[in-house]
């Protein structure tokens, strides 16, 4: 057999050049840019060549039809072009949901965002001086007045915060933590790694479930540096335990002249207890109670932008801001903006009625039902035939590492469909926006508590073009 016959039955030989499949793809899909098709073409026609080779060109191997190859490219382009994050609707009924983001902004702090992103700004200008000003001046300012704290700084996250005050205040020496906060958060958060990578020495005290006050006081030498109690953010611990409360192990670091730093995890500005939330949210308490330095995310309970905020004694906190790593930390204009909008709504007074989270945390059940029962109705007129829309109370968690076992009375809708629950949630994370319902014993749920203004008619417009298209 002479070599040029077998190159002309090779089938990859039939597969179309990536020039080829782009021109006609551009003809079909207008909207899908050049860039993304080319690569999109590239990355199907060498996969199918390399499943070929990789079969040895063995007969069963079938190389992709036209159909199917301009299929899979088309749907490739689409997704490498198609913008990220994009808005979803939240239905889960969790406000602080980590993977959609946590906390929405209030719309005055997206305002002052794309205030801020689209020009110039005094960031680092003072406008009387025409000098050198300071990023920070006015949070911190906002931050003190609001808390009565001595000091305060913001930095990236809160994981940042940990990481930025234990270097600064630990370096090459000793942290005593009780065995049951070593926790991680959201798999890419745990304190000991963090703690290593500050350079600090970790020291473990106490058993899994209960630790003492001896147990820290036995542990103090020479080389501790400082006290840190971690905040148990997503899991909670029931039966035999016992933790060393903030106010005791204060107590225990007074008497040896140490520092105590606590990772509040969720802290807010206002204290909700008189609301029914736990008193250990509200961050300005646990310096009363005596911390020296307290430390949370701005993008949790507080329901801002992302940022690690620090509150506390005036010379820690300078220290903390003169470390270099504090450079490597720092927030950018745009949390920036939005944190300082939020800082004034509290200022305000005006946090419970403006920040999304607080809103929906302190949602009234009455109020959520007759929201529940409005959209349902609207749902009932778009389900298929047989389908049935059913109202019932349910309960809730507030999610993003947020008072674990505190859980939200609240009203949902649920859709009893013939098909199952779960393609119908599925079809629904490919509508635009994406709605993310839940679903429990073949129901799919809707919880109207996370749902922002306006977005009824988005989740009926994704409900609707499933079952109008058919079954699902
Ligand atoms: C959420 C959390 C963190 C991490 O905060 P980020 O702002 O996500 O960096 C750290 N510690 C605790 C206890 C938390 O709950």
């Amino acid at each position: 057999m002479d070599s040029n016959a077998q190159v002309k039955t090779d089938p990859r030989r039939a597969l179309p050049s990536v020039e080829r499949l782009v021109r006609e793809l551009l003809a079909d899909y207008p909207e899908l840019p050049a860039w993304a098709l080319q690569a999109a073409a590239r990355e199907a026609l060498n996969a199918a060549r390399e499943r070929f080779s990789a079969a040895g060109g063995a007969s069963e191997v079938r190389l992709p039809s036209p159909a199917e190859l301009t299929a899979q490219v088309a749907a490739g382009a689409e997704r490498i072009a198609t913008g990220h994050p994009r808005r979803v609707v939240n239905a889960t009924g969790i406000p602080l949901h980590t993977n959609l983001g946590r906390a929405p902004l209030a719309a005055g702090a997206a305002a002052a965002v794309a205030e801020v992103a689209a020009g110039y700004s005094d960031l680092e200008l003072d406008l009387t001086t025409g000098r050198r000003g300071d990023r920070l001046a006015a949070l911190t300012a906002k931050l003190m007045l609001l808390t009565g704290a001595e000091a305060a700084l913001a930095v990236n996250n809160n994981a940042a915060a940990l990481l930025l005050a234990l270097e600064t205040l630990a370096r090459g020496r000793e942290v005593i933590v009780s065995r049951g906060e070593l926790v991680e958060i959201g798999g890419s958060f745990r304190v000991p790694e963090i703690m290593e990578r500050a350079g600090v020495k970790l020291v473990e005290v106490g058993a899994t479930n209960r630790t003492h006050a001896a147990d820290y006081e036995r542990a103090i030498g020479p080389e501790t540096a400082l006290l840190l109690k971690v905040h148990r953010s997503n899991f909670e611990q029931t039966g035999f335990v016992a933790e060393v409360g903030l106010a005791e192990l204060a107590e225990v670091a007074g008497r040896h002249a140490l520092p105590v730093l606590e990772d509040l995890g969720s802290g807010t500005l206002v204290d909700l207890s008189r609301r029914g939330l736990p008193a250990e949210a509200f961050a300005p308490a646990r310096l009363r109670l005596g911390a020296d330095l307290v430390c949370f995310s701005g993008d949790k309970l507080l329901g801002g932008p992302q940022a690690g905020i620090v509150l506390g004694a005036a010379d820690p906190l300078l220290r903390m801001r003169r470390n270099p790593l504090a450079r490597a930390l720092r927030l950018d204009k745009l949390s920036l903006a939005a944190l300082d909008w939020t800082l004034g709504c509290y200022l305000d007074g005006r946090a419970e009625r403006e920040i999304p989270v607080l809103q929906q945390i302190l949602e009234s059940a009455p109020r959520l039902e007759a929201r529940a029962r409005a959209l349902a109705a609207r749902l009932a007129k778009v389900v298929g035939e047989g389908d049935r829309v059913e109202v019932s109370p349910d309960r809730a968690f507030v999610g993003g590492g947020s008072l674990p076992g505190f859980e939200l009375d609240t009203w949902v809708v649920a859709i009893r469909t013939t098909v199952s629950a779960e393609s119908v949630a599925a079809r629904l994370r490919q509508a635009t926006p994406a709605v993310l319902a839940r679903v429990r014993d073949d129901l799919v749920i809707f919880d109207v508590r996370t749902l922002l203004d306006g977005e009824e008619a988005a989740l009926e417009a994704a409900v609707d073009g499933i079952f109008a298209a058919g079954s699902p």
